[in-house]
């Protein structure tokens, strides 16, 4: 299977009519692990897709994000960021240069949290802050 057509199943598996627009946005979440912003996605594919507009990627991500089938990320206050891993992981942000990394956790799922309310929790987001290895060396 080529990643246009994994990227397909996955609109497709959250109830999304697989526009061409939407394959490009969720192909190049699935394929960039870099957590991109709107913007970025936007100038990435722009060149190869010239009726591509910013109001598009903005709607398709708030669409895909919520049905479920990426993740959309608020660890960065200036800019929503955007992930298509949607197995659970942590995040983790640089505070001097803004990189985000993936951080593997076991168990996050089952973390005890009081469910005072009965509440019907579709989403868990946990998110850590420091500087990276670059970054360290600079600040010590
Ligand atoms: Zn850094
Ligand atoms: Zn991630």
């Amino acid at each position: 299977m080529n990643s246009r057509e994994i990227a397909k199943n996955r609109l497709v598996e959250f109830g999304i009519k697989p526009s061409l627009q939407r394959l490009a946005i969720m192909e190049y979440l699935m394929n960039h692990s870099t957590h991109p912003t709107a913007d970025m996605i936007f100038n990435d594919l722009f060149p190869s897709m010239p009726t591509l507009s910013k109001t598009t990627v903005y709607n398709t991500l708030r669409l895909l994000a919520g049905e479920g089938a990426i993740l959309s990320l608020s660890i960065d206050e200036k800019n929503v960021r955007y992930d298509g891993d949607i197995s659970n992981h942590a995040h983790f942000k640089c505070k001097k240069c803004g990189c985000l990394y993936d951080l593997p956790v076991e168990g996050m799922n089952s973390i005890h949290v009081e469910n005072k309310g009965n509440l019907l929790i579709t989403e868990c987001h946990l998110y850590y802050k420091g500087f990276c290895e670059r970054c360290k060396s600079e600040i010590v």
